[in-house]
Parts: C-alpha cells; sequence; structure tokens
C-alpha cells in the first residue's frame, strides 16, 4: 500500500516543511501517542514533519522518510528530527541535572557559559536567562524549571540558525 503517493494530482516534489513536532511525552509512549504518516499510511511516527506545498491549501503530516522525498532533501529532514531528539533527551534529565543554590537560596544552573536562574516571587516561581527574566509565573519549581528549558531552547536554536544565514 502506498497511501496517498497514489493519490492522483497529489504531488510528489516541491514540499517545503513548516514545522517538525515531537509527539512524544515526558512519560513513556504508547501506540496511541503515535501517528501515522498522511502520505505513506504506513510509517508509526514520534517526529511529525509537517509539509505543505505552494499548490495545495492543505498541509499534511508525515514521518521522516516521506518528508525527505516530498522536499528532496532526506538529511535536512533526518537534521531537524535529531535536533528534536536531542531536545527530548536534554528535557528528560533536565530536572535531575545538578542544580545549585545562590546565595539569596535560589537554584541555578550553568549551561554552555549561560547562568540560568529560578527565583521566587511570592507564592510562585519564575525563571531568568543571564539577567533576562521570562514573562510568566509558575505554580512549582519543576514547571518553572521545564519553562526555563523551553525558552532556554527557543534561544539557543534562534541563535544557532541566525550564525547559519
Ligand atoms: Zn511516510
Amino acid at each position: 500500500m502506498n497511501g496517498r503517493w497514489d493519490q492522483k494530482g497529489l504531488p510528489h516534489k516541491g514540499w517545503s516543511c513548516d514545522d517538525v513536532i515531537d509527539l512524544g511525552s515526558d512519560e513513556a509512549m504508547d501506540d496511541s501517542d503515535y501517528a501515522t504518516c498522511k502520505m505513506c499510511g504506513q510509517e508509526r511516527v514520534r517526529y511529525v514533519h509537517v509539509m505543505s506545498h505552494p499548490d495545495l491549501s492543505e498541509s499534511i503530516s508525515v514521518g521522516c522518510i516521506c518528508a525527505g522525498k516530498m522536499n528532496g532533501d532526506y538529511e535536512g529532514a533526518k537534521r531537524r528530527e535529531t535536533t528534536l531528539k536531542n531536545k527530548a533527551a536534554r528535557k528528560a534529565k533536565w530536572l535531575s541535572r545538578k542544580w545549585r543554590t545562590s546565595m539569596k537560596g535560589n537554584p541555578f544552573i550553568n549551561v554552555d557559559g549561560q547562568n540560568l536562574g529560578i527565583h521566587k516571587s511570592k507564592t510562585r516561581w519564575g525563571y531568568r536567562i543571564g539577567k533576562n527574566f521570562g514573562p510568566d509565573l509558575y505554580p512549582t519549581v519543576d514547571e518553572a524549571k521545564l519553562a526555563l528549558f523551553e525558552a532556554y531552547w527557543q534561544k539557543i536554536n534562534s541563535d544557532d540558525q541566525e550564525n547559519s544565514n
């Protein structure tokens, strides 16, 4: 079965990748957490590549292999997926890293030369990257730490893109 690869009029090439989404969570995944590739109907997909085409209004969610065929850049599709895998692996270990405690009693951690910290604001917790404070507060330390991770990840990956352009 070739799924939509056999569909008449649906282009095979010229797609671009809008996004890659990790369907995984911190918990162990079961079968219902995975998606099926909408192009071949076969892959068991955790990392969903969202593909769009200039001739079509709909986007199609596919697996890595089909994404590579659709935009003619398997290495690129693989690379985007690897980035998300690295992120998932780092996030899984994030809370159990060696957080230190500042003189004021706030948790902090130094990552790649960046000083990342958590602080208490009344009953809730916020985070900062260097001297830049995050916009929100969280009910627990762990939630603030995970929000910090997401913000930090965004930051280092947007820096990377600027550097490679
Ligand atoms: Zn596929």
